[in-house]
């Protein structure tokens, strides 16, 4: 089979180990001793070995190692990942291929050795510059830490850098937050994700935060529903500004810098998710890896049981009714500032986006919140700051 006849493949890589919980995180992530890594990393790559087998009419186009923080582990764990995933699948050249990162866990040498190991981009979780509400957040790192490792990153040769930030803080005000657009604007990273705390069940926030929580304690309020919208708007106009587009609803980015690996997820590009609790979206199925550690520890990824093993990975496989594709087509392509594009839509269903959806997306567009620019249709600014109804419209089933 040819690179021309070889269908895309996006692959998503977890590493569940962090140096400490953050208060609001309900990731599937934990503390874990180095030699838990190292039994982890065997598995991985015994995992990767065996998927890698079955996907040999895919082309991967982005790499993304993700966490948890890849960078609690030692660098030479990366490598091996990144080495195990290049003999085991057809990389394309020009793949996006970043690591998820934390300052307070980047220290110069673990950049070169990512660098060296073929990734291209990294992607730093700072989530504020102020380091009241890094505290606030649980998180272990201070603002200076990371400007460190920014400066580390730049030095180790990363030229495609994104910064997570977060609003919604217990005690963050506009100000506080204009203050962190500002200071991490000036360093001129390429991606900039900007994303609000939702306080999860189950996490020592919703104790605190939650729906009959009795408040922070000893931790300021959250932000009222008045500054977030303000938080909301001044992002949008702020990152504008300083030339960054927002190109879907919570990420922004220079121009041609968005990021692929999103994007892809985005378009419905087919992802596998290798590693713990993973989750994938190959051949119109969703299918999410054993959550378990012990147990995906206990897997036997050996040639003569492989079969076996990644079906009991795997768990239940949920095939996708052509509905159920329809409503995630509008659901995630809708996310982007660009739109769904209607010649995309019959292209994949075989049928004109109007005979399924032309009453819905009339009404709306007379109700100000969507738009149709020739062949796309896309969020209106309203329709953006209104998404979860809008989409929840597209709802078929
Ligand atoms: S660093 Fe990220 S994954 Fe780890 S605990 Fe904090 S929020 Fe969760």
């Amino acid at each position: 089979m040819t690179n021309r006849q070889k269908k895309p493949l996006e692959l998503y890589v977890h590493i569940p180990f962090c140096a400490s919980k953050c208060l609001y995180c309900d990731f599937l992530s934990f503390r874990a001793l180095r030699s838990v890594h190292e039994e982890y990393i065997d598995q991985l790559i015994g995992e990767i070995h065996a998927q890698g087998a079955c996907c040999h009419e895919y082309q991967v186009t982005t790499v993304f190692i993700g966490g948890g923080t890849p960078s609690v582990m030692d660098p030479f764990y990366i490598r091996d990942v990144m080495q195990a995933l290049s003999e085991n699948f057809d990389i394309s050249g020009d793949a996006e291929i970043t690591i998820e990162v934390n300052p307070g866990t980047m220290l110069q040498n673990k950049l070169h050795i990512y660098r060296a190991a073929g990734i291209n981009r990294v992607s730093i979780g700072l989530q504020s510059a102020d380091n009241r509400e890094l505290q606030y957040l649980g998180r272990i790192h201070t603002f200076e830490e990371f400007l460190k490792s920014f400066q580390c990153a730049r030095m180790a040769g990363f030229s495609n850098i994104n910064i997570d930030l977060m609003s919604g803080i217990p005690g963050q005000t506009l100000d506080s937050w204009r203050n962190t657009l500002k200071k991490v604007t000036m360093l001129k990273p390429e991606h900039i994700s900007a994303y609000s705390l939702i306080v999860e069940e189950g996490t020592p926030y919703w104790n605190m935060y939650g729906e009959n929580a009795g408040g922070g304690g000893i931790y300021p309020s959250l932000p009222d529903e008045d500054t977030e919208n303000r938080i909301y708007h001044l992002t949008r106009k702020f990152l504008a500004d300083q030339g960054y587009g927002r190109y879907e609803i919570s990420n922004y980015a220079k121009p041609g810098r968005e990021c692929r690996h999103n994007m892809g997820y985005w378009t419905q590009v087919p992802y596998l998710g290798l590693g713990l609790g993973a989750s994938s979206y190959v051949g119109g199925c969703r299918f999410a890896n054993e959550r378990d550690m012990a147990a995906y520890l206990g897997l036997d990824f050996g040639d003569s049981s492989r079969e076996a093993a990644l079906q009991a990975l795997r768990g239940p496989v949920q095939q996708l009714t052509r509905e159920a594709k329809m409503e995630e087509f509008m659901f995630l392509g809708l996310r982007m500032i660009k739109g769904v594009s209607e010649i995309d839509f019959v292209s994949m269903f075989g049928v004109k986006l109007d005979n399924v959806y032309g009453p819905v997306i009339e009404r709306l567009i007379t109700n100000g919140l969507l738009q149709r620019k020739g062949v796309w249709i896309s969020l209106t600014q309203w329709g953006m700051d209104v998404s979860n109804f809008v989409l929840s419209e597209f709802l078929i089933t």
